[in-house]
């Protein structure tokens, strides 16, 4: 049986290797220029788009930003999932925005903005600390803007005066006063079972994701619930067939929903090792239809991103159940090179894992390290 996955990246490159054993080929799509390769080594296959689509049992996506064209051309097949209607939920913040409003799903007081002369009083209506978001084609904290008071207003209104906000409009969202950053993945299938693994407190750094831990320490039954329940209202509202992942933020006892990525996950990567069954396989099996997997987890994991650093000895692989995937790109600031997953038993040797991982790191790329090293230590 043949996978067909739109994008060639390592999402794409790790349902590929979950799928090996369970006997399913991956074969990915380079939508730059609809170029059929193999996950792995990239090499481009000989035959083309239209037989690769014929071939494949099941067609799904690795990221939300397909080209409209290349996504209509798929969803012609019917062999597309998740559906259209969730892939856009995540790829355009406007249709997200509306979906959780008419689903009455908690989420950060908002405008769109579609003309810059919004601006003159959108300190009133959501307060002085604002973020602006595009609408389309963001992803790791591009495409936003930060307002920390109401004098950036002048210099914002000149930077969007230089966009198309017809074509792509932007959101305001108030800056939420959060606790901590948590994501819900889990997994629908064709029946609508659903299957969510435990929570990941996730650890941003400049918009982007460094450090997940799963589970979550500290949270109450009510809160796991209450994510539960937010996962299965979205999953079911859009029949949805596959891995979703929900970043939520968490203030106090209530949780609010930051975005839904319709696809495999970088704050679920800790299932690899961390889970009985781990998110990319999950996904396959979703979308061909087969039984989902246990999402029981093994222990208590670390995912840390290796970001824009190339420079570290593998070594690291010696500290026991450390575990290093490599995505095999070309080194770029702020890139997502590769992660680290590490499980423990608890959170005490969680943490001490993590501070023999640190020897093997360059610190400058691993901010956030030393202190969820620390803090690990003293979860009870
Ligand atoms: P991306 O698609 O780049 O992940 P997000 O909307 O998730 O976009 O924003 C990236 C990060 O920026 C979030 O994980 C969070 O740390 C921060 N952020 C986003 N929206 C808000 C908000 N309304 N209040 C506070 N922080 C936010
Ligand atoms: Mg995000």
């Amino acid at each position: 049986m043949k996978v067909l996955v739109l994008g060639a990246g390592q999402l794409a490159q790790m349902m590929y290797l979950a799928a090996a054993p369970i006997g399913i080929e991956v074969l990915a799509v380079d939508v730059s220029d609809n170029s059929v390769v193999n996950p792995i080594t990239k090499q481009t296959h000989e035959f083309d788009l239209a037989f690769a689509i014929e071939e494949a049992n099941a067609i799904t996506v690795e990221f939300e930003h397909i080209p409209e064209a290349l996504l209509a051309i798929v969803e012609k097949s019917g062999k597309l999932s998740p559906n259209v209607q969730s892939i856009m939920a995540g790829a355009d913040r406007v249709r997200e925005k509306q979906l959780l409003e008419t689903l009455c799903v908690a989420n950060c007081q908002h405008v769109i903005i579609d003309n810059v002369e919004q601006l003159t009083d959108i300190h009133k209506k959501l307060g002085d600390k604002i973020i602006f978001k595009a609408s389309r084609d963001g992803y790791d904290g591009y495409g936003q803007w930060r307002m920390k008071s109401a004098s950036d207003i002048e210099n914002l209104r000149s930077i969007f005066s230089g966009l198309d906000l017809q074509k792509i409009p932007l959101i305001a969202e108030t800056m939420a006063n959060f606790d901590r950053e948590i994501s819900v993945v889990g997994v629908r299938d064709l029946h609508g079972n659903i299957r969510c693994f435990q929570i990941a407190e996730n650890l941003h750094h400049e918009g982007q994701l460094h450090v997940s831990v799963a589970p979550a320490t500290g949270l109450s039954e009510q809160l796991i619930a209450q994510a539960n329940e937010i996962f299965t209202t979205i999953a079911n509202s859009l029949e949805y067939v596959g891995v979703l992942a929900i970043e939520l933020f968490q203030m106090g006892d209530q949780l609010l929903v930051n975005e839904i990525a319709p696809r495999v996950h970088n704050s679920g990567h800790w299932t690899q090792k961390g889970a009985d069954t781990c998110q990319f396989e999950q996904h396959i099996r979703a979308v061909l239809g087969f039984p989902l997997g246990s999402t029981k987890t093994t222990g208590v994991t670390a995912m840390v991103n290796i970001i824009g650093c190339t420079s570290f000895s593998r070594d690291l692989i010696a500290i026991e159940g450390c575990h290093l995937h490599w995505y095999g790109k070309t080194l770029r600031k702020k890139r997502k090179m590769g992660h680290i997953n590490v499980v423990a038993d608890n959170y005490l040797a969680l943490g001490n894992k993590l501070t023999d991982l640190l020897e093997h790191l360059p610190s400058k790329f691993f901010p956030l390290l030393p202190d969820e090293a620390k803090r690990l230590k003293t979860v009870k």
